[in-house]
């Protein structure tokens, strides 16, 4: 189980369940080299640190220090040891970039003294109310203006200028000021700020209380989700434009046949397992294609491609067609009335018993899924309803078919 989240930790959690399991859980190790943007992104914090921590004292560094240091963090790694990925860009020229960024700073803002400095690159942490889980995160610059409005800086060196109301932004820096009030209860006025060094410019909000509460809500939901997904393994991957920055594609169940078909494609030659797979899901598309298909053949097809799944631990098969997603899993669910009569009963009896009429009205399946799962109900009731709960084996088998001129 996760010790502690992290901002970074919620957002892979959001876009990839998949690869928040390879990252966090199995902690997978990946040799990758740093990319240039996260060099030139760590360089200038560690330089922005330097001349705001000798700005409190006083101290102004010159434009000539300012280079050395920048040149001295830089050369911390060997450029050979960078990936750049630009087709039209080279080291030198990230190089020039960011001390081109930094130089716009410094005239703007330099002495690097205007009110007060509470820190630089500081890690805190926060407790959810209520839980034992907790935040950790490192917040670039705390500091109270001379409006007495304290700020909570975040740097950015990318190309893309946030939207305050964006998701991305909502969690980030919503965390780091429930980790500053948390930290510092005196602090009553809080502005949240991302400044962007590429385009000379600041985003800026202030949350209500109610926002602060919606995020609470938002991070217990996500931290129920990660423990309810790891009771049952459940970390499907979630393929999307982030796949090409994965550091785990290679292991990745739902890239995992698409590169045993290009390996074989490579070497001239079709052995029998990925053969076998793609036969399977062409079967499967054009059996699925026609209107007559038994219900039974398809059951057995079904079968048969979550057991090969499982097997080559694969959760997409490519077909000719299309593509087959199969996604194994467990799902907790309560007794069915057809199931057995009796035991329903007695649920329902308890359902009422404990008030929970609203659930009367719809079937077990949603009190499973809106009730029991949601962690709506309190410790004692789930207790009660522990018993009409049973883990079972699910799967869901998609077929997708490629788009042809016809379409
Ligand atoms: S390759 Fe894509 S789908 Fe697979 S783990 Fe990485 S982000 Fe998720």
């Amino acid at each position: 189980m996760i010790s502690q989240f992290s901002y970074h930790a919620i957002n892979t959690y959001r876009r990839c369940p998949r690869q928040f399991k390879f990252r966090y859980l199995e902690k997978i190790p990946v040799e990758k080299r740093p990319t240039v943007e996260l060099h030139i992104g760590n360089v200038i914090h560690r330089v922005l640190e330097e001349l705001y921590k000798r700005g409190a004292n006083n101290i102004v560094m010159t434009l000539d220090e300012m280079h050395d240091l920048y040149s001295s963090h830089w050369n911390s790694i060997a450029p050979e040891k960078l990936e750049v990925s630009s087709e039209y860009m080279g080291i030198d020229d990230f190089y020039n970039n960011g001390l081109e960024m930094l130089d716009a700073y410094y005239k703007k803002h330099t002495p690097f003294k205007l009110g007060k400095l509470y820190g630089t690159e500081m890690r805190l942490h926060y407790t959810l109310p209520g839980t034992a889980s907790k935040f950790r995160g490192t917040i670039d610059r705390l500091w109270e203006r001379p409006d007495g409005v304290v700020e909570i800086t975040d740097y950015k060196t990318g190309q893309h200028l946030a939207q305050p109301k964006s998701k991305e932004f909502f969690y980030q820096m919503g965390l780091y000021q429930l980790m500053v009030q948390q930290s510092y209860p005196m602090i009553e006025e809080v502005e949240l700020v991302q400044y962007f060094l590429k385009m000379g410019c600041e985003v800026k909000l202030r949350m209500t209380q109610d926002d602060l509460e919606i995020l609470r809500e938002e991070l217990r939901q996500v931290i129920l989700e990660t423990i309810h997904a790891e009771r049952l393994d459940d970390f499907p991957p979630k393929e999307s434009s982030y796949c090409k920055f994965c550091e785990y594609t290679a292991l990745c169940p739902a890239k995992r046949h698409q590169q045993m078909i290009e390996e074989e494609e490579q070497m001239e030659k079709i052995p029998s397992d990925a053969t076998y797979l793609r036969n399977l899901a062409n079967k499967y598309l054009t059996k699925h294609r026609q209107s007559s298909l038994l219900k039974a053949e398809v059951e057995a097809l079904k079968n048969d491609l979550a057991e090969v799944a499982e097997v080559h631990g694969v959760t997409k098969i490519e077909g000719d067609e299309g593509t087959v997603s199969v996604r194994l899993y467990q799902e907790d669910k309560f007794v069915t009335k057809t199931e057995s009569p009796s035991d329903f009963a007695e649920l329902v009896a308890r359902v009422r018993a404990m008030q929970l009429d609203e659930y009367l009205t719809v079937d077990a399946r949603g009190l499973m899924k809106d009730g029991y799962l949601a962690g709506r109900l309190t410790d004692e009731q789930k207790g009660k309803l522990e018993e009409f709960v049973a883990t079972v084996p699910r799967q869901r088998i998609t077929a997708r078919f490629k788009k042809t001129d016809d379409d």
